[in-house]
C-alpha cells in the first residue's frame, strides 16, 4: 500500500467509528484492526502494528469516546502519537560540523541506491557551503566506481578509487587518508552490497569501519523491501554501528512502513529520504510532517 492509500485507509476507519452511535470496546477494535491491516499491508513488522494497538488501548479512554467528545480528535491523536513515537529512537544521530572533519560510511544491500545516495548527500552538504568528498570502497560491483566518479564529476565533487585495488579496506583508508589532509569536512566512503545479506559482506563492512573509523554509519534502505526491512537492517546493525537511516524510492510506489520498521532494529532516526534518481531529489526527514502527511 502505498503511502496516500494507508492515510486514507487510516482516516477512513476513524471516520467510520467516528459514525458510529455508541462507540464501545468492540467498535473501537473493529477500528483498531482496520488500522492494523492497512499498517500490515504498508510493511509495517507485525510486532510493531501489534505493540501499537496495544499502546492506543491503553491510552484511549473508552468512556471519552462513549461521551461523544471529539472521537475522531482523540484517536487520530493516539495514532498520530504512536506513529511519531515508532520512527523516533529518542536520541538523534550524529551530525556532521561544518569545517570539522567527520567520516560518513554508508551501508546497504546493491541496489538499495547507496552510490546514488552518496552523491546526493554530498551534493546537499555543498551546497551548504560545505568540502565533502567521495571515496569509492565497493570494488565487488563492476561499474560501481564508474558511476561514482560520473556522479561526483557532475556535482564536481573530488572522489577517490581505483580500478586495479581489489581492497576495498585499502581503498577506504587511502581516500579518507587523502581527504583528511585536504581538509574536507565530510568525507563519505560508498562501500560495496551484496544482493543478499551474507557473512563475506558483514565481514568487509566491519573491516572497512575499522579501518577508517568513521564518526557516522548510514544505513541506506530501498523503500520497496517490505517486511524484509527489520532483518536487513538489524543484520547491518549487528556488524557495524548505523546511526542513522536514509530510505531511498520513496517515490513512485514506495511504502512508508519500512522505514519504521528499520529504525525499530537500528534505533536509529531516518535523517533523509530519497525521492528520485536525480541528484537534488533528495529529502530531510522530519517526523512530525510525516506521519501528517501520512495520516492524510
Ligand atoms: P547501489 O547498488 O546501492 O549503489 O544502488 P544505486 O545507487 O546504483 O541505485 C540503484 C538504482 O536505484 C539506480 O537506478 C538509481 O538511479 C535508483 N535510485 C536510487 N535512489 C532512488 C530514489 O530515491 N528514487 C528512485 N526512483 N530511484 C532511485
Amino acid at each position: 500500500m502505498v503511502l496516500a492509500q494507508l492515510g486514507g485507509s487510516i482516516s477512513r476507519a476513524i471516520q467510520q467509528m467516528s459514525n458510529a452511535t455508541i462507540i464501545d470496546e468492540k467498535v473501537l477494535n473493529e477500528c483498531l484492526n482496520e488500522i492494523t491491516r492497512a499498517l500490515l499491508q504498508s510493511d509495517v513488522q507485525f510486532k510493531l502494528v501489534r505493540d501499537m494497538q496495544t499502546n492506543i488501548k491503553k491510552i484511549v479512554n473508552l468512556d471519552d469516546l462513549a461521551a461523544g467528545h471529539n472521537k475522531r480528535r482523540i484517536i487520530h491523536q493516539a495514532i498520530f502519537n504512536e506513529l511519531c513515537k515508532m520512527l523516533d529512537p529518542g536520541k538523534p544521530s550524529f551530525t556532521p560540523k561544518k569545517g570539522k572533519t567527520s567520516v560518513v560510511m554508508f551501508v546497504g544491500l546493491q541496489g538499495s541506491g547507496k552510490t546514488t545516495t552518496c552523491t546526493k548527500y554530498a551534493y546537499y552538504h555543498q551546497k551548504k557551503g560545505w568540502k565533502p568528498a567521495l571515496v569509492c570502497a565497493d570494488t565487488f560491483r563492476a561499474g560501481a566506481f564508474d558511476q561514482l566518479k560520473q556522479n561526483a564529476t557532475k556535482a564536481k565533487i573530488p572522489f577517490y578509487g581505483s580500478y586495479m585495488e581489489s581492497d576495498p579496506v585499502k581503498i577506504a583508508a587511502e581516500g579518507v587518508e587523502r581527504f583528511k589532509k585536504e581538509n574536507c569536512d565530510l568525507i563519505i566512503v560508498d562501500t560495496s552490497g551484496r544482493h543478499k545479506q551474507e557473512a563475506a559482506l558483514f565481514e568487509e563492512m566491519r573491516q572497512v569501519s575499522e579501518a577508517t573509523k568513521p564518526d557516522l554509519v548510514i544505513f541506506v534502505m530501498d523503500s520497496s523491501i517490505g517486511q524484509a526491512a527489520f532483518d536487513q537492517a538489524q543484520a547491518f546493525k549487528q556488524s557495524v554501528a548505523v546511526g542513522a537511516v536514509i530510505v531511498t524510492k520513496m517515490d513512485g510506489h514506495a511504502k512508508g512502513g519500512g522505514a519504521l520498521s528499520a529504525v525499530a532494529a537500528t534505533k536509529s532516526p531516518v535523517i533523509f529520504i530519497g525521492t528520485g534518481e536525480h541528484m537534488d531529489e533528495f529529502e530531510v526527514f522530519d517526523v512530525k510532517p510525516f506521519v501528517s502527511r501520512l495520516l492524510g
